[in-house]
């Protein structure tokens, strides 16, 4: 087994195959033992799972995706600005005539 899941509030080592698993237990573990939280001192031993490769390409596709909806709302919130403040504009321009 080459990962260890180890919590040491009540003292419990478990082996797993896969960073994976251990993962899994540790959340398990939380849910089962300590009512869904994680406890303060608990770890993971083995080695390092394999860092995620990322691309330029997939960085930037990734922070579009996300905030796709966000700059949408944006846009939409800049042409109501826009069509308020032209509005408004002529509604001083003719108070001022009807009053000036
Ligand atoms: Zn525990």
């Amino acid at each position: 087994m080459q990962y260890t899941y180890w919590c040491g509030v009540c003292q419990t080592i478990s082996s797993h195959l896969s960073w994976e698993d251990a993962e899994d237990e540790r959340m398990g573990h939380a849910d089962r033992v300590h009512d869904g939280r994680h406890p303060e001192d608990e770890s993971i031993s083995g080695p390092l799972p394999p860092a995620p490769r990322f691309s330029p390409r997939e960085i930037i596709g990734g922070w579009c995706e996300r905030h796709d909806r966000q700059l949408t709302q944006l846009a939409l919130l800049a042409i109501a600005v826009a069509i308020i403040t032209t509005v408004f504009e002529s509604f001083i321009k003719m108070v001022g005539h009807i009053l000036g």
